[in-house]
């Protein structure tokens, strides 16, 4: 069984990230089609957005260091 990369935890049966990360994940990609309806906001933008958002979770927070660490797929 392999690890979230972000915070060692087992990972969920779907991917590398733990359950938590995992559905941060989803909840990124979820929340950036929506925005990219609205406002044809690009991945990098919405990132820069979401984390400038001082209500942003501590799980998605996370998952953006992640993700702007290069090591996601
Ligand atoms: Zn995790």
């Amino acid at each position: 069984m392999s690890e979230c990369p972000i915070c060692g935890r087992p990972s969920d049966h779907r991917g590398e990230l733990c359950g938590y990360h995992q559905l941060a994940m989803d909840n990124l990609h979820e929340g950036q089609e929506t925005w990219n309806l609205a406002l044809e906001i690009d991945w990098d933008s919405y990132l820069d957005h979401l984390y400038a958002l001082d209500e942003l979770g501590q799980w998605v927070r996370e998952v953006i260091d992640y993700i702007r660490s290069g090591n996601s797929p």
